[in-house]
């Protein structure tokens, strides 16, 4: 039997006040993409639904001073419409323009991709480039700052606790640096990630710095940050990026299912790296 409850709260106190109250039955409800599904297969039969999707505190994308701040609900659609997000982070607009169809678009959220934690998110490879960090917030421990390389813990689990809420991603733009994304799927549209990857490379001499992110290859969305250290100061010279491409195979750690094997999912990986590089080397 399903026991779902429906709560719509007047503004962001009383959402937090609620996700206290009903403690591990609280669900925050942003664009119900996947709470829906999960309703509908059982897999989610009792909670209290809390609708955080128009608190002004958790919408709007603001350039603030170095950094861009996205609300927690802030749609995948309307990453898509911000000339901020066009111009400025155009890795996460790229993310944004293969993210399933217009019509989850519209409704699919960026807070609501991170917290439901799935090693294929979308939202957190692009993000994780980016080096975001996610600002929360609960009755219980106020609000806090968490770097999103430190936010995913498992395949559905994150760092948050039940009553806490996802208020705002923010990052730097870096625009110094050079970026590409590649999403991997059985088709182009409306595909989980078989695997993808973000690369962005701050070039000069040498690879001054480097920043590499991974879904879909690990039991989390992940930075490899091994090989990020080895490119560090290290000449674009094909052994080198052969090089590269072995640490980083070396710190993913794909499954077989469905949409790919293990061992498919590690040559797609070397492949999709090389790509990602000469791609950025060819960018003006
Ligand atoms: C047809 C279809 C296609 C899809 N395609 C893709 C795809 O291409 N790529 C992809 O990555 N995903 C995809 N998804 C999954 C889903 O759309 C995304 O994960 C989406 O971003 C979830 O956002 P939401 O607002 O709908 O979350 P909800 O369903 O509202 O919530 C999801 C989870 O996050 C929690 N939550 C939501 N907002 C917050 C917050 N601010 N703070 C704390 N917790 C919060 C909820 O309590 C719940 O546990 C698809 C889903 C469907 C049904």
């Amino acid at each position: 039997m399903i026991n779902c409850e429906y709560l719509k709260p007047v503004d962001l106190q009383e959402a937090l006040k609620f996700a206290s109250q009903f403690a591990d039955r609280a669900r925050f409800a942003a664009g119900c993409t996947n709470i829906l599904p999960d309703i509908h297969t059982g897999k989610l039969r009792d909670c209290v639904l809390i609708d955080i999707s128009d608190l002004k505190e958790l919408t709007g994308i603001n350039r603030e001073d170095d950094f861009i701040s996205l609300g927690s609900a802030t749609t995948v659609a309307e990453l898509l419409n911000s000339e901020i997000i066009r111009n400025e982070a155009p890795v996460l607009w790229e993310a944004a323009s293969r993210f399933a169809d217009p019509v989850v678009r519209n409704r699919a959220t960026v807070g609501g991709n991170l917290a439901y934690g799935s090693p294929a998110s979308d939202m957190s490879v692009p993000l994780l480039v980016l080096d975001a960090t996610v600002l929360v917030q609960s009755m219980e421990k106020g609000i806090r700052e968490i770097p999103l390389r430190n936010f995913f813990v498992g395949p559905g689990k994150t760092v948050l606790s039940p009553s806490e809420v996802i208020l705002r991603i923010k990052f730097e733009p870096l625009s110094d640096f050079k970026f590409y994304y590649t999403k991997f799927g059985k088709r182009n549209a409306m595909a989980i990630s078989i695997a993808s990857l973000a690369v962005g490379i701050k070039l000069g001499k040498a690879i001054e710095e480097a920043r590499i992110a991974l879904g879909a290859l690990a039991p989390i969305p992940l930075r490899a940050l091994r090989t990020e250290e080895f490119l560090t100061g290290k000449p674009v010279q094909t052994e080198i990026l052969e090089k590269a491409s072995e640490i980083l195979l070396s710190e993913i750690n794909p499954i077989s299912d469905i949409r790919g094997s293990k061992e498919y999912r590690l040559e797609l990986t070397r492949a999709l790296f090389l790509r990602a590089v000469n791609n950025i080397l060819s960018l003006k």
